[in-house]
């Protein structure tokens, strides 16, 4: 676990599955179809977020 407090949320997202791929933890999951991340295994290390081409996946303080 990294030292930022925050965490990593899905909002909108279109389904397309690349943040699956890139997460180096496993820690993104499907519900419903729609990706989730698990904030027990999320590192906040942001390549989700990079990879992401719809912008669904934030960083929230
Ligand atoms: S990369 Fe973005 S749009 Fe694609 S599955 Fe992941 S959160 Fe959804
Ligand atoms: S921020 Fe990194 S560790 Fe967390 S879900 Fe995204 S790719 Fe995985």
């Amino acid at each position: 676990m990294s030292e930022q407090n925050g965490y990593v949320v899905v909002f909108g997202c279109k389904r397309c599955g690349k943040c699956k791929d890139v997460c180096p933890v496993d820690a993104i999951y499907e519900e419903n179809e729609l990706s989730k991340i698990d904030q027990d295994k999320c590192t906040r290390c942001m390549k989700c977020i990079d990879v992401c081409p719809n912008k669904a996946i934030i960083y929230m303080e």
